[in-house]
């Protein structure tokens, strides 16, 4: 097999021909048949996340092994079953769930995997995508794509199910008042159409980028608003029509998650989402006055990624703009991703 290999943090990735792995068990070998380039990818080439106030946390500390095979937005097709692995329709494609957990502990067994403490996610804990052969241990992380084609299926798997399991988190009011969605890129614009796939009313979107900003109204945000303006808050409140029930922040800096703090009312909700980094400056009386519930959104269940997959299979999740590209490339696109050059998704296609 070919992959692409991260042998040390902050370097370029490596490219590694292995040998071809064998399967035993519930195991599955797929062909890799396109793997998104996510911007957490660029997180863990660097080896840490800034939390603010001068710390860091270190992916090395936290158990991250080298060499590592990134790429957690896999699609494929089956070229191998282990004996138990039973009946899998080798003629199509599947999205792979790449959130796994141990299997065997209480979170696992709630249905959590995304948040087992000994998780085993495809491309940070085990071996990913940016290869041309993926081992999975079950065939329940497979899941039906219908005609939609590797490329803009693969980014469902972190992008879209990221965005699905944040709006969930607000679901109950996204039919009564406009929820806010700062960070209008690529999980912004799926968020917009998300939110309508799912019966919300058209999101309040807030970006700095004016080019990004004309692309959400193109989407179906009811408005876009500047969220550097010294009125920000004032603005999204108007456009929202009070203060908001409900806002998710896609950046995660300490900027956006001050307007989604002062943007909401009483009984709002903030979902935290975006990893940009840094400290959160809320004032603490501010949260019982506001009665806010602040919450933190990662990726997302099993269950959810069912249920995503299922509006995707029907036609309702938008598809982000992407580029294919060669394998061989990921490196390059990695630095491409950081400088912002990136509109979309880059998908690799081996
Ligand atoms: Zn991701
Ligand atoms: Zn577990």
């Amino acid at each position: 097999m070919k992959c692409q290999s991260l042998t040390d943090f902050k370097k370029p990735l490596t490219s590694e021909t292995r040998p071809d792995p064998t399967v035993s068990g519930t195991e599955v070998l797929l062909r890799v048949t396109a793997n998104g380039i996510c911007h957490s990818d660029l997180h863990i080439r660097e080896g840490s996340y800034n939390l603010g106030q001068g710390r860091t946390l270190s992916f090395g500390d936290r158990g991250l092994k080298l060499p590592l095979v990134m790429g957690h937005e896999p699609t494929g097709r089956v070229l191998a079953l282990g004996p138990d692995a039973g009946e899998v329709d080798t003629s199509k494609d599947y999205v792979i769930y790449p959130w796994q957990g141990c299997g065997d502990c209480f979170q696992c067994n709630m249905g959590r995997e995304n948040y087992c403490a000994s998780p085993q996610y495809l491309g940070l804990n085990v071996d990913g995508g940016y290869a041309d052969t993926i081992k999975i241990p079950h065939p329940r992380y497979l899941f039906d794509m219908g005609t939609l084609s590797p490329e803009i299926a693969a980014p469902l798997a972190c992008s879209g199910l990221t965005t699905f399991s944040a709006l969930k988190k607000v679901e109950d009011t996204i039919k009564e008042a406009p929820v806010v969605i700062i960070g209008a890129g690529g999980l912004g614009l799926m968020a917009i159409g998300l939110v309508q796939a799912m019966g919300g009313l058209a999101p309040v979107v807030v970006d700095l980028d004016p080019a990004k900003r004309k692309a959400a109204l193109a989407a179906g945000a009811a408005q876009a608003i500047d969220g550097a303006a010294d009125d920000a808050v004032a603005q999204v409140q108007a456009a929202v029509g009070g203060p908001a029930l409900a806002a998710i922040d896609l950046v995660g800096a300490e900027s956006s998650a001050g307007l989604a703090f002062d943007a909401v009312g009483k009984g709002g909700k903030i979902v935290m989402v975006g990893l940009f980094g840094g400290a959160a400056s809320w004032p603490l009386p501010l949260i019982p006055v506001k009665a806010v519930t602040i919450l933190g959104s990662y990726v997302g269940s099993l269950k959810e990624f069912g249920e995503l997959m299922a509006l995707a299979v029907d036609g309702k999740v938008p598809a982000l703009p992407t580029q294919t590209h060669e394998l061989e490339k990921a490196s390059e696109l990695l630095d491409q991703l950081e400088e912002g050059k990136i509109i979309g998704r880059a998908v690799l296609v081996p």
